[in-house]
Order: C-alpha cells, then sequence, then structure tokens
C-alpha cells in the first residue's frame, strides 16, 4: 500500500550558521495491508518527519514515496497538491500527535468532518461519530462543545476518533496514546488492531512499549540523523 524508495530530508537551520541536520538518509520502508509497522527509534531520530513526508506535510528532497490510490500509484514526494489532497481524502489518514482545534467547532462535528468530506450524509456522519467518542469515553456532554478547553487526554480522543472513523485504507499515527490513561490506551490499541485486522496499512510511533508490543507485527528501526555544515 505504502513504500518508500531512498527518502531524503534534512533540515537547513538559516537562524543557526546554515546548519544542516540530515534527518532522513535514504529510508526505504514498505507497509502492507493487513500490517502495522512501528517506527521505532530514540527521540530526534525522525520518526515524525518520516510521517509528515508520507503525509505530504514535508516535501522529500529525494527518493520516492509510491501510494496505492484509486487503483494506481501515486508518488507522494512528486504529486501536484491538489493529488495529494485527493490522496488524504480517501486513502490516507494522519493522526497527530496534538488536535489542532478549530475555534467554536464542536467537538462531535469536528470527528464527522473526514466522513463528510467522503460524501456521508450529516445525520449518518453525526451519529457515528458519536458512537466513536462514546467508546473512547468521551461524556456526550462535551460533544457540542469546542474542544480548545478539554484536557489533553480528552483532545487526543477527539483527535483519535476523528483519524479512525473513516475507513482510509492507509493510516499514519504518530503517538496517538502518549497523552492517555491505561483504560484508554487499551480502547486505542484495540481500535488500532481493527484497522490492520480489516486490512489497513498502519504505520505509527508508540513511545508506550505495551502499546507497541500489543498493536505493532513489525518495527522499523529509525537511526540517528547526521548534523553536517
Ligand atoms: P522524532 O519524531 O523521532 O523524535 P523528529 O522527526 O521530530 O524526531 O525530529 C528529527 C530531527 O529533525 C530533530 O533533530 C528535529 O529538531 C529536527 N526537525 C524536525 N522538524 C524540523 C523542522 N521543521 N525544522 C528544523 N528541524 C526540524
Ligand atoms: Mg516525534
Amino acid at each position: 500500500m505504502l513504500q518508500t524508495e531512498g527518502l531524503k530530508k534534512s533540515f537547513l537551520l538559516h537562524t543557526q550558521d546554515g546548519v544542516r541536520l540530515d534527518v532522513l538518509r535514504g529510508v526505504n520502508l514498505e507497509a502492507r495491508a493487513g500490517e502495522c509497522l512501528a517506527l521505532h527509534g530514540p527521540s530526534g531520530s525522525g520518526k515524525s518527519s518520516l510521517m509528515r513526508c508520507l503525509y505530504g506535510n514535508y516535501r522529500a528532497e529525494s527518493g520516492r514515496i509510491l501510494v496505492r490510490h484509486d487503483g494506481r500509484e501515486v508518488d507522494i514526494a512528486a504529486a501536484a497538491p491538489r493529488e495529494i489532497l485527493a490522496v488524504r481524502r480517501t486513502t490516507m489518514g494522519y493522526v497527530s500527535q496534538f488536535l489542532r482545534a478549530v475555534p467554536r467547532v464542536p467537538a462531535l462535528d469536528i470527528v464527522a468532518a473526514p466522513l463528510r468530506s467522503a460524501g456521508v450524509a450529516a445525520a449518518d456522519a453525526r451519529a457515528r461519530a458519536g458512537a466513536m467518542l462514546e467508546r473512547l469515553n468521551i461524556p456526550s456532554r462535551l460533544w457540542p462543545l469546542a474542544p480548545a478547553t478539554f484536557s489533553g487526554g480528552e483532545q487526543q480522543r477527539v483527535n483519535v476518533a476523528r483519524g479512525l472513523l473513516a475507513d482510509f485504507p492507509i493510516l499514519l499515527l504518530d503517538e496517538p496514546t502518549s497523552a492517555l490513561d491505561a483504560r484508554n490506551r487499551e480502547v486505542v490499541a484495540a481500535m488500532i488492531r481493527e484497522k490492520a485486522e480489516a486490512g489497513c496499512a498502519v504505520v505509527g510511533i508508540f513511545h508506550d512499549a505495551e502499546v507497541r508490543d500489543a498493536v505493532a507485527d513489525r518495527l522499523f528501526e529509525m537511526k540517528a540523523g547526521k548534523v553536517g555544515a
């Protein structure tokens, strides 16, 4: 479903004497349908940067990012923005580490939004969003409220609900349980397993070893980057 070939990314720090951080130095990874691949490596090894490249948020410097979309292959590293948006609408979901809460938009609508843009009717989308929030132990009195004032764990569960609700064939998860208590970590881990078992290709970063052991079929080792001049 997802494959990178010789993916490279570095950051040029203009404000710090033009120091260059070579973060991704030729990454070759492959994620198949029905498996959960965990990116594994120390903090700063480029896991989140790799995720952002896969989702098209960071532009890869060289290499390819091949995604199976609509029965054909799209190279995210070379695709036009419009094409990347199409991939995001129906093929690839991404749960970032933190919820970017939009002011005044109720939690229920934030969760239902990806279904709405995939063409699901409003009532149906909201019903499914509610069921998801319920499973994640977000009380219904919070559903009509904007999540800006929610606790870190509540915001993360809204974010996870939103990311897991639609049936994307590829899912990218950046530390989806980092702010959760044990009970909710278990709920999210079970949901991730269900996704993989339903045929989704899941690529995730799981700092919690227990969650990682519970969900990952395979680890992808990340090596520390290099600093150049
Ligand atoms: P991880 O998720 O494995 O902890 P990151 O991908 O967040 O690692 O970061 C890898 C390295 O790249 C770090 O040294 C970080 O400071 C650097 N980095 C990440 N994003 C940027 C950016 N937008 N600009 C400059 N440096 C960045
Ligand atoms: Mg990270």
